[in-house]
């Protein structure tokens, strides 16, 4: 006789071979109801025919949207998932108490990727990236140091979509190199000064293999587009005139009288752009380096690196975090730092400086994904090897060399 558990509060219910001994709803915590149940054993012995050769399970339960074995797996992780995909199943395991709890998904099959809709927004944030770059450009161009705004506009559009485009191809790549789903990049057009750009994303529309896998995916894209900021940037001071100090201050100030009401944008000293500067930038005595528009997308890079790599919900930082911590460890670190955010941007907001007040507005995005979880890779009971452990560390001191508590304020 199976047993049926079903929840007082929300719609979740479980129909068990042997007694769970559980009293609560796994779902949401409430109080369940348990039934006796008869259930027609024969309805499921195509699937028990298939497992009997490849798991050993004691207690068979049936969910709403899945089947959970619990027990001990006779064959290799790789080739159960191989058998349950090709049946349009997604299997997961996880490790309790010595059991491996093997689920089964039906696979949900992903739409088509999109391909026009990636395009269109693309060309829009070129404009809006054109556009915020014209913004930077026209004042170096009226003060006689940049020769034509509309070129300079196109190099800065050039930068900024390079870095952005190299980052989430990063992560495209690493998902076709391991047979998961993903769509083609999303740019944000933002057609505000003065970055013109939300940055990109990629949605990932099948599950992830492992843990390591995770890894990679997470760590693929904040480290080539770091690598990518750090190329521009490099190319950007390179490329930015050293004028006289006294000249410099003499055309600033005449702009400034000119157009009443022009303010400047400062960019936070991340410790990357502190080495690079230090690397690069030497401008001789009395004078003062104009710093070309094209730096700032590679500035711009960089503050996108940190903001992805926050160990957060489905973030590049949280398939990280996730592999690390493991499920109940990841939504803690996750909705602590989301709220620590936002704790962070309302300081900023009451104090003006040194915090950037954007903070709060990134933790309380970061705190719903947070709240929406991470679904794990399907095998998470395979051990990460140290160079696993790693690649996770790389993107830590990436994080750690992008990130400043003002990436950006108004000087007025
Ligand atoms: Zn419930
Ligand atoms: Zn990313």
């Amino acid at each position: 006789m199976y047993k049926r558990y079903e929840c007082a509060h929300c719609d979740f219910y479980e129909i068990a071979r042997h007694d769970l001994y559980k009293e609560k709803c796994p779902a949401c915590g409430h109080k369940y109801h348990v039934f006796e149940e008869d259930i027609d054993e024969g309805k499921y012995s195509w699937l028990f025919n298939i497992i009997k050769n490849h798991f050993y399970f004691e207690n068979f339960v049936i969910r709403e949207n899945s089947f959970l074995f619990i027990g001990t797996m006779i064959s290799d992780f790789s080739r159960i998932k191989e058998i349950f995909e090709n049946m349009e199943y997604y299997p997961f395991i996880r490790k309790k108490e010595e059991k491996i709890y093997l689920h089964l998904f039906k696979a949900k099959k992903p739409g088509k990727s999109r391909v026009i809709l990636p395009m269109i927004l693309l060309v829009a944030t070129i404009f809006s990236v054109f556009y915020a770059g014209l913004s930077w450009a026209t004042s170096l161009e009226e003060m006689g140091y940049v020769k034509n705004m509309w070129l300079t506009s196109l190099i800065f559009t050039i930068g900024l979509i390079f870095i952005l485009g190299s980052h989430e191809l990063a992560h495209k790549i690493i998902a076709m190199k391991n047979k998961i789903e993903a769509s083609w990049p999303y740019f944000i057009p933002m057609p505000l000064f003065p970055i013109g750009t939300m940055g990109a994303l990629i949605t990932i529309k099948s599950p992830i293999p492992d843990k390591k896998t995770a890894i990679k995916l997470g760590l693929s894209g904040p480290l080539i587009g770091f690598i990518a900021s750090i190329i521009i940037i490099s190319i950007g001071i390179a490329i930015s005139p050293a004028v006289p100090t006294a000249e410099y201050i003499e055309r600033a100030e005449a702009y400034a009288a000119a157009h009443p009401g022009t303010y400047g944008i400062g960019f936070g000293e991340t410790l990357i752009l502190k080495m690079l500067v230090k690397m690069f930038l030497d401008a001789p005595e009395g004078y003062t380096t104009v710093i070309h528009p094209l730096t700032i997308t590679g500035i711009i890079g960089v503050f996108v690196t940190a903001l992805n790599l926050m160990p957060m919900g489905q973030l590049d930082g949280g398939h990280i975090a996730r592999s690390v911590l493991g499920q109940k460890y990841h939504m803690i670190a996750s909705k602590t730092i989301a709220l620590s955010l936002i704790g962070f941007g309302l300081l900023g907001t009451f104090l003006r400086y040194p915090v950037w007040p954007g903070w709060m507005l990134w933790g309380f995005i970061g705190y719903l994904i947070s709240s929406r979880g991470h679904p794990g890779a399907m095998d998470e009971v395979t051990k990460l090897t140290g160079k696993d452990k790693l690649l996770a560390l790389i993107g830590i001191i990436i994080f750690i060399l992008c990130v400043t508590p003002v990436p950006i304020y108004v000087v007025p």
